[in-house]
C-alpha cells in the first residue's frame, strides 16, 4: 500500500518536482527569435510553414520580441556591422534562453572569408547548438530545436545557467 498523497487519491493525481513541470511546459512552448539577414531565413519559413508545421513542436510563436522569446535563430549571413545589433537583441533575452546558429554563413561566415562578415556568431554571441548546410535541411532545424528542448529538460528554477562567455563585443 503506497503513502503520501497517491494512496489517497490513487491514479487521478500526479506528483512531480517543480523543475520538472516548468521545464516539460517551458521546451514545448519555445518562442524563437529569428535573426533571419539572408536565404537562411527563408529556409527558416519553410520550416514554420505547413508542409514542415514547426507548431508540432510547440516553437511556432515567433514574434521578433526579444523581451518574450527564449530561442534565438540567427539565420544567415552576419556583418560586423550588424554584430552589435544582433547582441543587443540577444541581451534584451530573459533568461533562460538559448541560441541556434542555422547553416554555415551563421556557423562560420560560410564561403564569405572578408572582411565585411563575422566568421562565425559564437564570436558575438554564445551558441547551442549549430546546423550545417547552405542552406539547412528543414528536418536540420527540427532536429536542432529537439536538442535545445532535451537540453532546457535539465534548468532549475532555483540555479543560475552557468555562462562564461566573452565575444568581441563583450567588455
Ligand atoms: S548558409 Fe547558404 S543559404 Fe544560408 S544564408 Fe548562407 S548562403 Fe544563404
Amino acid at each position: 500500500m503506497g503513502l503520501g498523497a497517491e494512496a489517497i487519491f490513487g491514479d487521478s493525481v500526479v506528483t512531480t518536482k517543480l523543475d520538472k513541470a516548468v521545464n516539460w511546459a517551458r521546451s514545448y512552448s519555445m518562442w524563437p527569435m529569428v535573426f533571419g539577414t539572408a536565404c537562411c531565413g527563408i529556409e527558416f519559413m519553410s520550416v514554420a510553414a505547413a508542409r514542415y508545421d514547426l507548431s508540432r513542436f510547440g516553437a511556432e510563436v515567433v514574434r521578433f520580441s526579444p523581451r518574450q522569446a527564449d530561442l534565438m535563430i540567427v539565420a544567415g549571413t552576419i556583418s560586423f556591422k550588424q554584430a552589435p545589433v544582433l547582441k543587443k537583441i540577444y541581451d534584451q533575452m530573459c533568461e533562460p534562453k538559448w541560441v541556434i546558429s542555422m547553416g554555415a554563413c551563421a556557423c562560420s561566415g560560410g564561403f564569405y572569408d572578408n572582411y565585411t562578415t563575422v566568421q562565425g556568431i559564437d564570436t558575438i554571441i554564445p551558441v547551442d547548438e549549430y546546423i550545417a548546410g547552405c542552406p539547412p535541411r528543414p528536418e536540420a532545424v527540427l532536429d536542432a530545436i529537439m536538442r535545445i528542448q532535451e537540453k532546457s529538460q535539465d534548468e532549475s528554477i532555483i540555479k543560475d545557467r552557468l555562462k562564461n562567455f566573452k565575444g568581441y563585443l563583450d567588455a
